[in-house]
């Protein structure tokens, strides 16, 4: 039986999640994302965004119709890296680029869901949380802008390139963050609230390239910090006693002169 492909096929954008674009296809051949979902052979009526959904499914079939070649298809599909102990992608849409949304509508792509992206790659606009609430559109400080940009840069390597032990090291230091600042737990990766992802991302940032000092300073600023350090890490008691030598090697905190 021959395969008919759909009448109306507008093209994948570049990095496009499959999902992105099977509503696409549903808005371009006027029925609804579930009717399509059942006529390509998906198994519910959500679009598939991993090849984990995609199983079960006539995929020789599924690219006649739909006229997609399978490596295309793959690249529409997110994957998890395994062995990272660390989530580092969002498994819905946690921001967007405001350029591409505005020029199509729904469109969602894939490196928008990872939690290093600042910038969109297909239009080098700023993201921006999807659900950003009114009065949070704070100034970042150039400096804490500069600290979130290589935090992300050192994420992206752990996660692309990095070893088992990078990961462990990423890992480690967002538990060590979230010790000192409660809200700066992994979740803050995702964060609709910008200054709170930015400020975990600066964290890990100084966190992983001069732990001993970022906590240090921190435990300064915050002494009983230490019970819950101890708590947490009961297996580094040799670490926490290098620790607190450094906290008393720092030149204490100068007093801020009044005006
Ligand atoms: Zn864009």
């Amino acid at each position: 039986m021959s395969i008919r492909p759909l009448p109306r096929r507008p093209a994948p954008l570049p990095d496009e999640l499959l999902s992105s674009w099977i509503t696409r296809l549903a808005v371009a051949n006027h029925c609804s994302v579930p009717e399509l979902c059942g006529y390509l052979g998906f198994d519910g009526e959500h679009p598939p965004e991993t090849m984990a959904e995609l199983l079960g499914a006539n995929i020789e079939r599924l690219c006649a119709i739909a006229r997609l070649s399978t490596g295309d298809l793959k690249g529409m599909l997110l994957a998890r890296r395994a062995g990272v102990p660390v989530e580092c992608m969002s498994w819905s849409d946690f921001q967007h680029c405001p350029t591409c949304t505005r020029e199509m509508p729904g469109v969602s792509l894939r490196n928008w869901r990872y939690a290093w992206s600042l910038i969109c790659k297909s239009c080098g606009s700023e993201l921006l949380p999807v659900r950003a609430s009114p009065g949070n559109e704070r100034q970042v400080s150039p400096r804490l802008l500069t600290r979130t940009v290589e935090g992300s840069w050192q994420l992206e390597q752990a996660y692309r390139c990095g070893n088992r032990r990078q990961s462990r090291r990423v890992d480690l230091t967002m538990q060590v963050v979230g010790t000192f600042e409660f809200e700066l737990q992994h979740a803050a990766l995702f964060s609709q609230d910008r200054h709170h992802r930015y400020a975990m991302l600066a964290a890990l940032y100084l966190g992983m390239s001069r732990p001993m000092l970022a906590a240090a300073l921190a435990l300064r600023n915050d002494p009983a910090a230490e019970t819950r350090l101890r708590v947490a890490f009961p297996h580094q008691r040799k670490l926490l006693v290098r620790l607190a030598r450094r906290v008393a090697d720092l030149p204490s905190r100068r007093p801020r002169r009044k005006k």
